[in-house]
């Protein structure tokens, strides 16, 4: 009976791991220090979250999860990590809206840095005679917490994403764009000065005139030279209200024709464009502008051209300047070649404007929709090779939720950063935000595809935005003269390949 008891125990009790972190082996020659060790999670609900991101595409398992409470426990997760033999992978997580998995870490571990915020208030609004009004802001904040307490000072940053439910970090790791970026460059952009946890576990401040190779890399940079805990951003007075108008077009000649007078005339504030096919209408088109007078001429529309260009565009104001801002907006409008039988305007706040697109969550279940989207920049000189191949036939060949498309001035994106664009003065960008079932993930990974193959082909030198390679040799192509230079700032602050495994660059 002792017997039986005895091997009861060793192969049941005593099998389970007194510390759970023991079944993760993270470091298999070192212990974490006790103050790490207790932000050490394993529990299921944690791996399981870490695991998903807004794509829900690739699942990568990761070994813990950390949950810091300052930025010190990051450095010494890093510095532990370093002084493994084998060290072990480590990724910012800012709200895991990634679409294929950039912020997951497999066999490593994901920083959840959300757990940052719950410390601090990390937003600090400032002026000085040199840079005027700016921010000081935690990278795990969201943009939509930012233009909250901006607005409280009366000041706004000036380059925005559409949707402002994701981290500082996290945009400025890509870019960020929207239809500010014409005038204001991507958010990478209007950055002063970042802090910076490199892959050695080194916190540095960098800015164009201070480490500027480590500001320069991390801006657009994929996560792969440090984790950005802080954040300095230009500013600039609020404005209080939009104009707001959307306008139809069947020509892609006149449409982008008039994109580009309206993107080099700086009157708006904000211009971009989406698609509209097959009466697949996107939600947000009929909400913000719903008439159903419009929308059975739109349907009319459609059926006659197939396929519909619309340009957004807006002119922000102060409530004192709308007679002003109606005179501008109507002359405006007088040079543009829309349908003009159909009129969708809309006059809203500024907050309002800005948080148009509401909360999405990341929802970590298998039968949770994917999202395989493919966002590109198109070269403005191959724009109509473009239109014929991409947007008239490949697209129709499936529904998609939303499709973006509008153009960027060069000049407003700075080439020492990382962020890779065409190398031409305009260029637009095409977002394919597609939405499937899981089992429908791979019709639309197809047509992703086929556009890829059809750009090749044709040499039409597109770049990924948010991009995805699975082979080194893709990613030297996607960097091109950039990358030696990547990789050697690579070499310097991530010199054991610990940084953001998920981009699949150097792991
Ligand atoms: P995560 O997905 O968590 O992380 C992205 C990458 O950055 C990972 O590699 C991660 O390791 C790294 N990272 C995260 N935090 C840090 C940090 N503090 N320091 C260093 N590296 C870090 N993009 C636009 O430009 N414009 C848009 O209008 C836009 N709209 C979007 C709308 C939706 C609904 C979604 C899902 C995405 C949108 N995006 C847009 C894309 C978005 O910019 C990226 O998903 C971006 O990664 C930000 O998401 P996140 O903060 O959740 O970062």
């Amino acid at each position: 009976y002792l017997v039986i008891i005895t091997i009861f125990h060793i192969s049941f009790v005593s099998a389970k791991p007194s510390n759970p972190l023991e079944t993760a082996v993270l470091c298999k020659d070192q212990i974490p220090p006790p103050h790490i060790r207790n932000k050490i999670l394993t529990s299921s609900d944690s791996i399981t979250n870490a695991s998903y991101d807004y794509g829900n595409i690739v699942h990568k398992i990761p070994s813990a999860v950390f949950y810091p409470s300052s930025i010190t426990d990051i450095i010494e997760l890093i510095e532990y990590s370093n002084n493994c033999s084998t060290p072990f992978s480590v990724a910012a997580r800012g709200q895991g809206h990634s679409v294929r998995g950039q912020a997951m870490a497999y066999k490593g571990v994901v920083v959840e840095m959300a757990s940052l915020s719950k410390k601090r208030s990390g937003i600090r609004v400032s002026w000085s005679s040199s840079s005027g009004f700016y921010a000081d802001i935690g990278g795990d904040e969201l943009w939509i917490d930012v233009l909250l307490a901006a607005l409280k000072h009366g000041v706004t940053p000036v380059s925005w994403t559409d949707y402002l439910y994701l981290t500082v970090g996290g945009t400025l790791s890509n870019a960020g764009i929207s239809g500010q970026s014409f005038l204001h460059g991507p958010q990478i952009s209007n950055v002063l000065e970042l802090d910076v946890i490199t892959g050695k576990g080194e916190l540095i401040t960098c800015s164009k005139d201070d480490e500027p190779e480590l500001f320069y890399a991390v801006l657009g940079g994929l996560g792969q030279f440090g984790i950005i805990t802080r954040a300095r951003i230009v500013m600039a007075k609020a404005p209080t209200r939009v104009k707001w108008v959307r306008l139809l077009y069947s020509n892609f000649s006149i449409y982008t024709k008039d994109q580009e007078t309206l993107i080099s005339s700086k009157v708006p504030n904000y211009v971009e464009g989406l698609l509209i096919l097959n009466e697949t209408i996107p939600d947000s088109w009929r909400s913000s502008f719903n008439s159903s007078s419009n929308q059975e001429k739109i349907t009319l529309l459609l059926r006659e051209h197939r396929l519909l260009y619309a340009i957004e565009l807006v002119k922000y104001y102060d409530d004192q300047d709308v007679h002003r801002v109606n005179k501008e907006f109507e002359m405006l409008l007088k040079e543009m070649n829309f349908f003009r039988s159909l009129n969708f305007s809309a006059d809203v706040s500024y907050f309002d404007f800005l948080a148009r697109v509401p909360r999405l969550d990341v929802l970590s279940t298998p039968q949770s929709p994917t999202h395989p989207w493919l966002n590109l920049f198109v070269p403005k000189s191959r724009i109509h090779d473009f239109n014929d191949g991409v947007l008239v036939n490949l697209i129709p060949k499936i529904d998609t939720e939303l499709i973006i498309f509008y153009p960027f001035n060069r000049d407003k994106w700075d080439s020492r950063m990382s962020a890779v664009t065409p190398d031409e003065n305009i260029f637009y960008t095409l977002g394919l935000l597609h939405s499937s079932s899981p089992n429908e993930t791979k019709i639309y990974d197809k047509v992703n595809n086929e556009i890829l193959r059809f750009c090749l082909k044709n040499n039409i030198k597109i770049k990924q935005y948010l991009p995805h390679y699975k082979s080194r040799e893709d990613w030297i192509k996607h960097y091109g003269s950039k990358w030696n230079d990547f990789q050697e700032m690579k070499a310097k602050f991530d010199p054991r390949l610990i940084l953001s495994p998920g981009q699949r660059i150097f792991n």
